[in-house]
């Protein structure tokens, strides 16, 4: 980030993000739910959206010239749109995140979903991700129960908030996402939240973390998007895997979606199971070209969506995830992760891959624009 540079995330300002618990947060990076605005099973989503706590994650993300944020006490990769600061003006809700499970059949190995299930130990780290990732998952565990302990011992340490500790003491003090942090939506809170936001919201992200197709009320919950948002554009983000023909075919005969994207990172399956616990490319990439084919000149995009990591990321492998997609005439989109496994290659070595980057993100090390 470039010193002297005032930045903001778009989030605070014009996004809302649900959480299956109910919680009210500011994007996917707080997926822990470390700085919550509200929680829909208590409150209407517009006293959540007009109520003191948005004020006061605005006034925090103003707070730091750079890339940290201090409302969550992290580096924020969303946090890149210049700014002149101390703008805290409320516009409209221009987009609305909503989680409806956080149910998975996956347990990818950096996501959330480990620590969110409860359900993997690190006996299952060295079984998934070999010692490297036992290691990293180890330590991470390990910090996570003792900033527990550290917490629960000196309470004055577990009240005061990540924006008062310094990056490394908030990043020591984070202890591990508590059990409520799990959940379904109900349909009812979820049309509620849906009718309340208004039509004024441009795009709603059924999705977050968690398998969107686990749910079992998705058609009812996208007819009702679709009857009280008519303009907004509604997307889907899915392991691939959970797809059922009716489902799909009620989608695609009634429009429910504008966007699916297919979360395959990897072009076989030895390359996708790295990541991917429990997966099967198979599977998923066949659901893919599936949807793809009966979802032509509808308006539905189906999209691939390829994370790059050092498992993934050799020049044969790219090549041959760009053919068959190009095969089937799939748009394929390439993003690079950030967290354990990140891919090594430098920009200038994967710049030819630009005409497939996710729009709004970057190559590594170079920095994302827009404020997605
Ligand atoms: S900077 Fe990032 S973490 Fe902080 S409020 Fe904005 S989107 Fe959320």
């Amino acid at each position: 980030m470039e010193t002297g540079k005032r930045v903001r995330c778009r989030h605070a300002f014009e996004y809302l993000c649900v959480h299956a618990n109910g919680d009210v947060v500011c994007s996917i990076v707080d997926g822990r739910g470390d700085f919550v605005l509200g929680n829909v099973g208590e409150q209407c989503l517009t006293d959540i959206r007009t109520g003191p706590r948005v004020r006061r994650l605005q006034q925090l993300v103003l707070s730091t010239h750079d890339d940290f944020c201090a409302a969550i006490g992290k580096r924020c990769p969303l946090k890149n749109v210049p700014c002149q600061g101390g703008d805290t003006s409320l516009g409209s809700l221009r987009f609305l995140a909503i989680e409806p499970t956080t149910a998975c059949d996956l347990r990818c190995l950096a996501c959330p979903v480990r620590d969110i299930a409860g359900d993997v130990t690190w006996r299952d780290a060295h079984k998934d991700g070999g010692i490297r990732f036992l290691a990293w998952d180890g330590l991470r565990r390990t910090k996570q129960h003792a900033a527990d302990v550290v917490r629960r011992a000196i309470p004055v340490l577990a009240a005061a908030p990540p924006a008062r500790r310094g990056p490394r003491a908030a990043m020591l003090l984070r202890g591990r996402i508590p059990r409520s942090r799990a959940g379904t939506l109900p349909i009812d809170v979820l049309k509620r939240i849906v009718t309340e936001a208004g039509p004024s919201v441009e795009r709603v992200d059924l999705f977050n973390y968690g398998e969107p197709f686990l749910y079992a009320d998705l058609l009812d919950a996208l007819r009702h998007i679709r009857r009280v948002m008519p303009h907004a554009i509604v997307a889907v983000s899915t392991n691939g895997l959970q797809i059922r023909e009716p489902i799909e075919d009620a989608i695609v005969a009634e429009r429910l979606l504008d966007c699916v994207v297919f979360s395959i990172d990897g072009c076989d399956e030895r390359s996708y199971g790295r990541y991917h616990i429990r997966g099967a490319f198979d599977v998923a990439f066949a659901n893919l070209a599936r949807l793809h084919r009966k979802a032509k000149a509808t308006g539905l995009d189906v999209i691939w969506q390829y994370v790059v990591f050092r498992w993934n990321d050799r020049d044969d492998q790219l090549a041959r995830a760009i053919e068959m997609a190009e095969a089937q005439g799939i748009p394929i989109m390439f993003d690079f992760a950030r967290t354990w496994g990140r891919s090594r290659r430098s920009a200038d070595e994967v710049r030819h891959l630009t005409p497939h980057l996710r729009p709004f993100t970057a190559l590594p090390g170079e920095p994302r624009q827009g404020g997605w």
